[in-house]
């Protein structure tokens, strides 16, 4: 097929996490010269996990949904060409992929089960909460849905908005509301909003059933460490003939009359293109440019956007005699009297590089006091009092870790990040996990974020869409319908 006049010949992409990745992946098959700039020393963002002591620490990657056949991510996996070189292995064998636990014995029974198919999961909620037998109905319709919607890839035969699901904007605590959920069922169903960083009360409902039904379809875990996740999608781009400068950090982007030229490096090396992708925070991009280079309004709708939270995590050894590997997730859910959940703790023991040891991940939200005080400083110059912090909260989720999972024995620290490792690692304002909130309140100042002021320059990467290895897939996707057109695209991209 003839090129139009409009196709991107040489592409520069800012970022090499899995969002720069899977858009050069795309545009690198169609014939487009793709050359990705990554500041780190090695691809890969937050999918890479990172080693201390020799013991790989996972960061991004903790559980993958949807790999089966016919599922949305197997269906990405195989186009972009990486689904036999990431080994992976299926969670919910035992019936369990997530357990979530609760403490409020008058609001909630002491646990719930997520397993595999929403049929079964169905199911474990009707014998949880009886008495909320009717609104389960049309709850679980709808997150059935959007599991044919997501599986079927309908977003990317949408037209040209983000995708024609946008409807079902509504944020989950108001539908909740008007089925008078009990805060037992609330609280179960609030979960899935978490995991993109989202409070349940303002969760479009859509982003809420597009995270469960994506887990609820299949999970599983990577049978290899996250370097090499990274390292099988770095490598199927170079295969079609990308590049990946590692240790190029972009500083400015090269704007004239509000077409781009390229971008220019912190060593001010300058680098041409006639289309520039930023695959990390639109905030980073926007600090990038010039006054004047972008219209007074896109400038405010951007740097007026809430970003999610930050995490902060614990890595620790614990004696395989003590604690065998968990097949399933552990979620400790702290919830209010209505069944909201401000805060909850995900804890995960895998089998890890060392023989005698397994690896306990602990994660949860970063709270502010471990931000404001050293927001000016950059890791390792934080001083004793920072340290000593990080680890008085990291010893408190291990001794909470000890109650909820039995007498862990000697455990060990691996290493404990916090939100201001990650601003520092991935370049994410605030330390935010998972970028632009994709909040029911800021829905109209999100929507097509893949396109900018500016020709020629595009975005893409977990804030454009929605976060997750899912979301972030499907924005790269939308950033090459934008660049490419929707008939262009619908011509060539045959997934
Ligand atoms: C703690 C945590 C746990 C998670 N767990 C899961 C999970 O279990 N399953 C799941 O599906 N998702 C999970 N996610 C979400 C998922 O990891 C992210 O949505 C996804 O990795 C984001 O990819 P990205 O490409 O948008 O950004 P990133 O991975 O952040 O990539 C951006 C890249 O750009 C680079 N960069 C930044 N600035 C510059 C610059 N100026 N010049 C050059 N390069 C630059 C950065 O170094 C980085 O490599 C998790 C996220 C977090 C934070």
């Amino acid at each position: 097929m003839g090129r139009t006049s409009s196709f991107p010949q040489r592409v520069l992409i800012i970022g090499s996490g899995i969002g720069g990745l899977s858009t050069g992946i795309i545009l690198a098959k169609h014939g487009c010269e793709v050359t990705v700039l990554e500041k780190n020393n090695y691809p890969g963002g937050l999918m890479r996990s990172y080693r201390r002591n020799g013991i790989d620490c996972s960061v991004g990657v903790h559980y993958l949904g949807s790999l089966d056949k016919g599922q949305i991510l197997h269906s990405f996996f195989d186009y972009l060409g990486v689904t036999d070189v990431i080994p992976v292995s299926r969670m919910g064998n035992e019936g369990v992929i997530d357990r979530y636990i609760f403490d409020s014995p008058d609001t909630h029974p002491p646990s719930f089960d997520m397993p595999t198919g929403i049929d079964s999961y169905e199911d474990n909620l009707r014998r949880s909460f009886p008495e909320d037998e009717a609104a389960i109905t049309p709850i679980l319709a709808s997150v059935r849905r959007a599991a044919t919607q997501l599986h079927g890839l309908e977003f990317l035969r949408s037209g040209d908005s983000d995708f024609s699901l946008l409807d079902q904007t509504r944020p989950l605590g108001e539908i909740l509301t008007d089925h008078q959920c009990s805060p037992g069922l609330r609280s179960v169903l609030a979960i899935p909003a978490c995991w993109l960083g989202v409070p349940a009360e303002d969760c479009p409902v859509y982003y809420h059933n597009m995270a469960l039904a994506s887990y609820v379809s299949s999970s599983w875990r990577l049978e290899c460490s996250g370097s090499n996740m990274a390292e099988a999608f770095a490598g199927r781009l170079r295969e079609l003939g990308g590049r990946i400068i590692t240790g190029a950090e972009v500083s400015k982007i090269e704007v004239k009359s509000r077409v781009i030229k390229g971008v220019q490096l912190s060593t001010k090396e300058r680098l041409t293109a006639d289309t520039v992708i930023g695959a990390i925070h639109p905030k980073v991009i926007l600090g990038m440019l010039s006054p004047g280079d972008v219209k007074p309004s896109y400038y405010q709708r951007i740097s007026g956007l809430t970003d999610s939270h930050g995490i902060f995590s614990v890595h620790a050894l614990v004696e395989k005699n003590r604690h065998a590997e968990l097949s399933y997730n552990i979620f400790k859910v702290d919830t209010d009297s209505h069944g909201n959940v401000p805060d909850l703790r995900y804890y995960q023991i895998r089998r890890c590089n060392s023989e005698k040891h397994n690896l306990l991940s602990i994660l949860t939200s970063g709270k502010e006091y471990l931000w404001q005080p050293w927001q000016d400083t950059i890791s390792g110059q934080r001083g004793r009092a920072y340290v000593d912090l990080k680890e008085k909260r990291a010893t408190d989720l291990i001794a909470e870790a000890n109650t909820l999972l039995g007498d862990l024995g000697n455990i060990e620290i691996v290493d404990i990040y916090t939100p201001l490792t990650m601003r520092d690692w991935v370049n994410s304002p605030g330390g935010s996990a998972y970028g632009v909130l994709r909040s029911a309140s800021q829905i109209m100042a999100t929507a097509l974020l893949s396109r900018t002021a500016v020709r020629g320059l595009y975005l893409s990467g977990q804030s454009v869409l929605a976060p997750g290895m899912i979301g972030t897939i499907m924005g790269s996707f939308n950033t090459v319908k934008h660049i490419l057109g929707v008939e262009e695209f619908r011509a060539l991209v045959d997934i």
